[in-house]
């Protein structure tokens, strides 16, 4: 979609901290970081969340890529949380299929944005 923030980052329209990619997902760091490692890892292809028919391959590969993502921002060992915000009480505020991966320091529930 040619007015999607995400699409344009995945086909490289708008510059990102890239820190992973494959040719299904692109992993980039999160404009607001709310940990020390915040990296979004999207699907290129666009889906405006999980109430969007999105196809079990497309999971797969977000799936697949958290770890890989993990490695390459250093926090595979320590640890690391995958979170998915949907729809407006979630606080979802960009509509394109999006897991935040945060890590970098032991969580509380004071670093995962609730409303
Ligand atoms: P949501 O609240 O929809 O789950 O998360 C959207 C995330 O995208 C937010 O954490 C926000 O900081 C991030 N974000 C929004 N616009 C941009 C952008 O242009 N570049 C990057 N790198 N992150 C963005
Ligand atoms: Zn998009």
């Amino acid at each position: 979609m040619s007015d999607c923030i995400f699409c344009l980052i995945a086909n490289g329209t708008i510059p990102a901290g890239i820190v992973w990619q494959d040719e299904r997902v692109v992993a980039f760091r999160d404009l607001h970081p709310q940990a020390p490692v915040h990296v979004l890892i999207i699907p290129r292809a666009h889906y405006s969340g999980l109430d969007d028919d999105v196809p079990a391959e497309v999971y797969a590969a977000l799936c697949a890529a958290a770890p890989l993502v993990a490695r390459a921002t250093g926090v595979a060992d320590s640890g690391y949380r995958l979170i998915v915000n949907t729809g407006p009480d979630a606080g979802q505020t960009v509509m394109h299929l999006h897991v935040h991966l945060l890590g970098g320091a032991a969580m509380s529930e004071g670093m995962v944005r609730l409303a």
